[in-house]
């Protein structure tokens, strides 16, 4: 199967090329048309996670091959997750809850943060690279601290992670901060997630175009989900999630299902639809946003405005104005059209803003459905869900929960999935304060009184936090990225 960019069929490569590069050289996001890629997708319900997995992903990333698949799939996430299905559906009412956070970081970037480090290895190996590879990546979190536990001490490898200095949770900065390992390093930046992410983009360019890094034996590539081996790893459990619901008997083979999915980079979801692309019957896709609606008011106008305030939310892995994954979108949508894709992603960086015809809303409209809820809203769903369910649910989780109650009436499928993306208690202070109790100025104390208030158990990964030193404290301006970068590529030894 060959990928391409987004922004002109003739910059193509192969799978394991396209996820050791990350983004295209020509600024697109590497791409394939995913139709009908699993005819006899009926036949995965029958397996276990393990084995969609291998199917799924030895169909999106064929280089691998069956052998190598089935070894990284089991390295990934044997005794990786504490969940035996890794990615379990709890019924919730009359909706379903698919919880994807039972990996090693308590986030939903673990199901493909934990297999990616695999993919490059391997893809290494299969084009001979003998060059270090360097993951530079943005977060607006959760992504940091999965990528360097993905990817900490991995031969071959280094990891550079850049974070908003004031937009990530106090536990987010904590987990980064605490990363052990002799190939990681973690840098504030003063600016906004939007800020990191282009600041990112703009190196991959630049040293595309100037040979940076040339004479340093390294060559960049992303774990952010601009990187398909990020996205491809996402498709399974919306397979995974189809394949309980009929061995629970909710629906039968064939009946469509409806996912709610809180939504930042546009990457999570996108993986839904190409799961639907690829046989899997979805029936709408809920986007859900907070306070940051950017894409609530594209799926309703077809117009993409960056140019609006950036809200500080209690979700902060959504606070984000430029959704990445929005460009894949876009392509699948036109039938693969590079030229208007290009033609939208250059009006978006130079003023701002884009619109796309009546017809291609229509045909995005066909398949999305779109809702945002502010912080109230997310504590009062936080609230409601406990007081009725007695199910304590993160702020993210919080914010699709709320949407799935305002889109309701337009929903089509026999059921209905919401995504849950996190623990709550990597957002202690703002699921607490959501329930009434007393917060704490420490996150720590606070994880604590959550426990007691709901007997819910903290994951252990973030109950060993509180012992941990901090190991990283650089931070740069948001226009000191590159120097920062180059500067590290020039060092043979970190943490040493
Ligand atoms: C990253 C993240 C999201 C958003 O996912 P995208 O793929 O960026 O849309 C939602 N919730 C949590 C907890 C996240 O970490």
């Amino acid at each position: 199967m060959q990928y391409q960019s987004t922004r002109s069929p003739q910059e193509t490569a192969g799978s394991a090329e396209a996820i050791l590069r990350g983004i295209a050289p020509d600024g697109g996001l590497y791409i394939a048309h995913p139709d009908g890629l699993c005819p006899n997708w009926q036949d995965l319900l029958r397996m276990d996670f393990y084995g969609m997995a291998e199917t799924l992903l030895g169909r999106l990333l064929p280089d691998f091959g069956p052998v190598a698949m089935h070894k990284m799939v089991h390295a990934a996430y044997e005794g990786k997750f504490n969940a035996a299905d890794v990615v379990p559906l709890r019924e919730m009412g009359n909706a379903h809850i698919l919880e994807l956070f039972h990996g090693p970081t308590s986030a939903f970037k673990d199901v493909a943060l934990s297999i990616l480090p695999q993919f490059i290895t391997e893809a290494r190996k299969l084009s001979g690279q003998s060059e270090e590879t360097l993951i530079l990546t943005a977060t607006s979190g959760d992504t940091g601290k999965a990528a360097l536990e993905g990817f900490r001490d991995v031969p071959g490898t280094r990891i550079a992670v850049f974070y908003p200095r004031d937009g990530v949770s106090a536990i987010q900065k904590k987990q980064m901060a605490t990363q052990a390992g002799n190939n990681v390093a973690v840098c504030a930046v003063e600016g906004n997630f939007d800020d990191a992410q282009t600041g990112v983009k703009k190196i991959f360019a630049a040293c595309e175009s100037d040979s940076l890094l040339d004479g340093t034996n390294m060559v960049l590539s992303s774990a952010n989900s601009i990187n398909i081996g990020r996205l491809a790893p996402q498709t399974v459990y919306y397979f995974k999630a189809y394949a309980d619901l009929v061995k629970d008997k909710k629906i039968r083979i064939g009946d469509p299902v409806d996912f709610v999915v809180p939504t930042g980079n546009f990457g999570n979801i996108l993986a839904g639809y190409l799961a639907k692309r690829m046989g899997l019957p979805v029936g709408r896709l809920v986007c859900a946003s907070n306070a940051n609606d950017v894409l609530t008011e594209f799926l309703h106008t077809g117009r993409y405005d960056r140019r609006r305030h950036f809200y500080k939310t209690l979700s902060p892995s959504m606070d984000i104005l430029v959704s990445s994954n929005l460009e894949r979108l876009l392509w699948l949508m036109s039938d693969g059209d590079s030229e208007l894709v290009s033609e939208k992603m250059r009006e978006l960086s130079e003023k701002g803003w884009y619109q796309v015809s009546p017809e291609l809303l229509a045909e995005i409209q066909a398949v999305f459905l779109s809702g945002c809820c502010d912080d109230a809203e997310t504590k009062g769903s936080i609230r409601n869900v406990w007081e009725k369910e007695r199910y304590l649910c993160d702020p993210h989780t919080a914010v699709a929960w709320g949407v799935r109650g305002k889109v309701k009436a337009d929903l089509t499928g026999k059921a209905c999935v919401v995504l849950s993306t996190a623990s709550p208690y990597k957002f202690a202070p703002a699921v607490l304060e959501a329930l009434g109790e007393n917060v704490s100025e420490d996150e720590f104390d606070c994880m604590e009184s959550l426990n007691k208030f709901t007997g819910v158990a903290v994951p252990a990964n973030l109950l060993g936090l509180r012992a941990l030193p901090i190991l990283h404290k650089d931070c740069v301006p948001k226009d000191e990225m590159l120097r920062y970068v180059l500067r590290k590529a020039g060092e043979s030894q970190w943490n040493k």
